[in-house]
């Protein structure tokens, strides 16, 4: 039986990173929002590398940044890769940038269970209407729009309400994503299977890159080693998805026999025991398929985070993405409840941001594959551009459309294979003068891949930091919005 409908302007479902960031940026603005999450929190997550601009460029437009700096999470300054044609480790900073001066300069490695509790929070303090153990089943639509949800209570009560807008936040298990945009286009390409767990402790790099994520490419695929407390380390292999059957069987064994095949994150837990302290004390399976839509929005529901679209973890790119992308709906959602503007235009300008940021981490990731070169390996070989057959490219093609380059230089799958083996070996070759670098300069950021894709959370940034973006905002596109001072609605130029 159905209890009356309530009334909001906005309703989110999901109280991850996505969720908690689209609904606390709708209620800033002083409109009614409901959050309805299906778990009481904290609950466990996976996705604990940051990036600095969800710092310093989302949390500080959430209100929410000093309070993550007092959680006392461990400080990353960057990135150490085993990755390319140089055995030797060498080192992402992203200090280097010559644009990011300190004291934004730096992410935080990240207990996902603290780490979204706080940003939930948050945004219940700023008035969102937040509700755990609700799980939404459904949306309510007409011919029009999306007009609401209908949801499971905690004591399996159903109930709906109703609001101009819905925001789908709800991860890559969402039920109902698929309202808009039908189902979700996966690459071949990424389809890999990641296997994690925990370590009561570890070796760390030398100062002060130990708060560094490692990321070491071995034989199988990579795996990452996340530093998230002295006691604490996250350890995760990606690896192809004919290892799926071994995994998913044995996951404990399989895990701990990848680590065993990769002597660089081997070493570094030498004599360290497993974690025993829940949640950390099991060995989880993801199938990390990397996926996106044709499209985000349709009147009255967006979707934002892994609902929308997921893309490889070695960039730690997916909080970021999410994030990013439910700031881009709260912008389009704000200016529309103030009928500003048409939404078409509004949502438009969501979607084709949020595409092109998704396009840009995209196109690098395949580059960045590419780049590592291991003849012997099936899992490098199948990740070369030269392997990727011209289906996977096309579909590639359509995501980017061009947009992601900024030109038309992604004609067509030829095209799109040349370019990314070239922006594949201008990566190695930036890799291979790091070692000459003067310190100053960080000849990673040479490379023009490199600098997009940090483009745009290096706005977000400086918008945290100073306000407002140091260099003027323009529009993405001819015609295009600009974010308000305040980063929270769109404004036409
Ligand atoms: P989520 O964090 O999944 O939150 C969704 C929420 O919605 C959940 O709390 C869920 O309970 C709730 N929900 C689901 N269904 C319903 C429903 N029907 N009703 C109500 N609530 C519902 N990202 C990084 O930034 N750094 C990394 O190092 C990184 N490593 C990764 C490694 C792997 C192997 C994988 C697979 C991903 C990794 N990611 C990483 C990505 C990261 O996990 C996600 O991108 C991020 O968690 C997305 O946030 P979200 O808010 O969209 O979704």
């Amino acid at each position: 039986e159905t209890s009356e409908s309530e009334e909001f302007d906005v309703i989110v479902v999901g109280g991850g990173p996505a969720g908690s960031t689209a609904a606390t940026a709708v209620a800033l603005r002083g409109h009614r929002v409901l959050l309805l999450e299906q778990q009481t929190f904290p609950r466990y997550q996976i996705g604990e590398s940051l990036l600095p601009s969800t710092v310093h460029g989302v949390c500080r437009i959430l209100g929410v940044e000093e309070e993550v700096g007092r959680a006392g999470f461990k400080p990353k300054r960057g990135g150490t890769f085993r990755w390319g044609r140089n055995r030797d480790p060498w080192q992402f900073s992203f200090a280097l940038s010559p644009r990011l001066a300190d004291p934004t300069s730096f992410a935080y490695q990240v207990e996902r269970s603290r780490f979204d509790a706080i940003l939930l929070d948050n945004a219940r303090r700023v008035g969102v209407d937040v509700r755990e153990s609700c799980r939404v089943k459904g949306v309510l639509a007409d011919e029009e729009r999306v007009r609401g949800v209908n949801w499971t209570g905690p004591a399996g009560e159903i109930r709906e309400a109703r609001a101009r807008y819905v925001v789908d936040a709800s991860g890559n298990g969402s039920r109902i994503h698929g309202e808009v945009g039908g189902r979700r286009t996966y690459s071949d390409f990424f389809r890999n299977i990641a296997v994690f767990g925990y370590f009561a402790g570890g070796a760390r790099l030398p100062k002060p890159n130990d708060g560094n994520i490692f990321c070491a490419a071995f034989d199988e695929g990579w795996l990452w080693y996340i530093p998230l407390r002295d006691d604490l380390t996250s350890v995760g292999a990606v690896v192809g998805r004919d290892n799926a059957a071994a995994i998913q069987q044995d996951p404990v064994t399989a895990w701990r026999g990848l680590i065993d095949s990769c002597p660089e994150v081997r070493d570094l837990l030498h004599g360290v025991p497993q974690a025993t302290e829940a949640p950390y004390d099991q060995v989880r399976v993801r199938k990390d398929w990397s996926y996106w839509k044709s499209r985000l929005w349709r009147p009255g529901m967006v979707l934002v985070g892994d609902a929308a679209c997921f893309v490889d973890p070695v960039l730690s790119s997916g909080v970021h993405l999410a994030t990013y992308g439910a700031l881009l709906a709260a912008r389009s959602i704000n200016s529309g409840l103030a009928g500003t503007l048409d939404e078409d235009r509004l949502f438009d300008e969501f979607e084709a941001r949020y595409r092109h940021e998704y396009g840009l981490f995209h196109e690098f990731l395949v580059s960045f594959y590419d780049m590592h070169q291991d003849e012997r390996s099936y899992f490098w070989k199948a990740r070369k551009v030269t392997h990727v057959d011209s289906t996977e490219l096309e579909a590639f093609v359509d995501l980017v459309g061009g947009l992601a380059s900024g030109d038309t230089s992604l004609a067509g799958p030829g095209q799109a294979g040349a370019r990314l083996t070239t922006t594949a070996s201008e990566l190695d070759q930036a890799v291979g003068r790091l070692p000459a670098s003067d310190g100053l300069r960080n000849p990673l950021f040479e490379s023009a891949s490199i600098r997009q894709v940090f483009q745009e959370g290096t706005v977000l940034q400086e918008r945290g930091v100073f306000g407002g973006p140091l260099e003027e905002e323009s529009p993405l596109r001819p015609g295009g919005l600009v974010a308000s001072e305040d980063g929270l609605t769109w404004v036409a130029e």
